[in-house]
C-alpha cells in the first residue's frame, strides 16, 4: 500500500510533549515574531544590532524573564517548555539571534539571580529583567580564556564595601545592547594557577560604571543581528551589594547552571535544523530541473528522508532532556549530550540541505544560508563539542 503525501510529514506539534498551555502561548509569541521581529530582522542584521524596543516589547507581550516567580512580578513559569516554544517560534522566522540574546538574559544570567541573588538584589533586578529595562550579558570568556574558565585573568580586589575591577573580555553577547554584565573574576589575590575557590561573579551595570568601556563590535559570520562585544574594566568600583552568590563560589555556580545554558543552546540548535529542514521541503518542491521537480529526484528524497529522521531524532532526543530539566534531574552530563548532538546535528543537517538548494543555497538572502551561518556557531559558543565530549566522556569513565 502506498502512502498518501502529506502537507506536512514530520509536523512540529507534538501532543505528547506540548499541552493546551503551551500552544496558547506559542500563540503569543507567533503574535510577537510575526508583527515585531519578522519584518525588520533583514535590516538588523544588517545593522548589526536589535533596538532596544525589542526587549520593551518582548517585555509587554510576556516572554521575557519566564521563570520570575510571581512576588517579583512573573508568571513564575518554570516549565522549560514554554522556553522551547519561544525559541522555536524566532528560529522558524529566521530570528536567531534574538533567541540567542534572550537566552544570556533567561538562560545564562536569570538562572543566577534567581538561585544565588539577595532577596535585595531580586527585587532590584527581577521587575526590570521581566520588562526588557534590564538587559544581561555574561561575561566570562576573556582574549586568553574561553574553554578553560580558570584561566580568567580579570580579577576584582576588595576595598571597604565596594570591590574594584580590572580585566578585559571578549565574544560577549548584547555587550554593546546590554546595560550590565554577569562578570566572572578572580578574588583570591592571587596570580599563581587558580582554583575552584578562585573566582566570584558580579553584576556590573554599564551606565553607573566609570570604567567600564565597551570595546570593538566582533563581525560574526552569522546571526549578526545579535551584537556581540568586547569589554574593558578599568578599576571599576562596584558595590559589594553587586555580588552575586559567594566570594569565591563563582565556578561552582556556573558548574551548577550550565544546564539551563546547554539546554537552551540544544533546543534552538533542534529548532534550527528543523526551520532549515522545512524551507528544503519547500524549494525543493517548487524547483525543477531535468523536467522534474528536485524533490522527486531519488537522491533528493533519501535525503530527506535520512533528514526527517535526523531531525525528529534530535527534537525527540532534546525533548528528553527538556522533561529531565522540569524534573529537576538534567545535570552537566545529560546537558552536555542533548547541546553536543543537537548542535553537531543543526551543523550537518544544514550543510545538507543547503546542497540540495544548489547555488542559490549559498546566496544570503536565502534562509538556509543564513542558518548555515549560523549553525556553525551552535558547536562551538556554551562549550565547544570537543568540552562537552570530554564532560561526557569523563563521567563514563569514572562510571
Ligand atoms: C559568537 C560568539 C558568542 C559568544 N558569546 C559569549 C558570551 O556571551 N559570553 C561569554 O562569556 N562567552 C561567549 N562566547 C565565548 C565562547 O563560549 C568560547 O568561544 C568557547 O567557550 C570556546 O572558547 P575559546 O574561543 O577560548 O576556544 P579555546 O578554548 O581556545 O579552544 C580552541 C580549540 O581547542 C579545543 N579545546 C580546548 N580545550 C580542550 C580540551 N581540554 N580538550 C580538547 N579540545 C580542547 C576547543 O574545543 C577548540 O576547538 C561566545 C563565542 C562566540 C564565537
Amino acid at each position: 500500500m502506498t502512502e498518501s503525501p502529506s502537507a506536512q510529514p514530520f509536523p512540529l506539534g507534538d501532543s505528547a510533549f506540548y499541552e493546551e498551555e503551551h500552544e496558547e502561548f506559542r500563540e503569543v509569541a507567533r503574535e510577537f515574531v510575526v508583527r515585531k521581529v519578522e519584518p525588520h530582522y533583514a535590516s538588523w542584521d544588517a545593522e548589526h544590532m536589535m533596538p532596544r524596543s525589542l526587549w520593551t516589547d518582548a517585555g509587554e507581550a510576556g516572554l521575557l524573564g519566564l521563570a520570575v516567580p510571581e512576588e517579583y512580578g512573573g508568571m513564575g513559569l518554570t516549565d522549560y517548555r514554554f522556553r522551547a516554544v519561544l525559541d522555536e517560534e524566532l528560529v522558524r522566522r529566521g530570528a536567531l539571534g534574538a533567541a540567542l540574546a534572550f537566552h544570556l538574559n533567561d538562560d545564562w544570567v536569570l538562572p543566577h539571580l534567581l538561585a544565588h541573588g539577595t532577596e535585595e538584589q531580586k527585587e532590584r533586578w527581577l521587575p526590570r529583567i521581566l520588562t526588557g529595562e534590564l538587559v544581561t550579558s555574561v561575561a566570562w570568556t576573556e582574549p586568553g580564556a574561553g574553554s578553560d574558565l580558570r584561566g580568567v585573568r580579570t580579577r576584582a580586589v576588595r576595598d571597604r564595601e565596594d570591590w574594584v575591577l580590572t580585566g578585559q573580555k571578549t565574544f560577549i553577547g548584547n555587550g554593546i545592547s546590554g546595560d550590565a554584565a554577569l562578570v566572572l573574576a578572580r578574588t583570591d589575590g592571587r596570580t599563581d594557577r587558580a582554583g575552584e575557590d578562585s573566582f566570584s561573579l558580579f553584576l556590573v551595570h554599564k551606565a553607573d560604571s566609570p570604567g567600564y568601556e565597551v570595546g570593538r563590535q566582533l563581525d560574526k559570520m552569522g546571526v549578526k543581528a545579535s551584537d556581540t562585544a568586547e569589554l574593558f574594566f578599568e578599576d571599576v568600583r562596584v558595590p559589594g551589594s553587586n555580588l552575586v552568590g559567594t566570594q569565591g563560589g563563582g565556578l561552582r555556580q556556573i558548574q551548577q547552571l550550565l544546564p539551563q545554558g546547554r539546554l537552551a543552546i540544544a533546543v534552538a540548535a533542534a529548532a534550527v535544523a528543523r526551520a532549515a529542514l522545512e524551507e528544503t521541503v519547500r524549494y525543493t518542491r517548487d524547483r525543477t530541473a531535468f523536467g522534474s521537480r528536485v524533490l522527486d529526484f531519488q537522491h533528493s528524497r533519501f535525503e530527506v528522508a535520512d533528514l526527517v529522521v535526523e531531525v525528529e531524532a534530535t527534537e525527540a532526543y532534546v525533548r528528553r532532556a527538556v522533561h529531565a530539566f522540569n524534573a529537576g534531574a538534567l545535570d552537566v552530563v545529560g546537558a552536555s549530550k542533548a547541546k553536543y548532538w543537537a548542535s553537531e546535528r543543526a551543523k550537518a543537517v544544514t550543510d545538507r540541505c543547503l546542497q540540495l538548494h544548489g547555488g542559490y543555497g549559498y546566496i544570503l538572502e536565502y534562509p538556509v544560508a543564513q542558518a548555515y551561518l549560523a549553525s556553525r556557531l551552535l558547536t562551538i559558543f556554551g562549550g565547544t563539542s570537543e568540552i562537552l565530549r570530554e564532560t561526557i566522556g569523563r563521567a563514563v569513565a569514572e562510571g
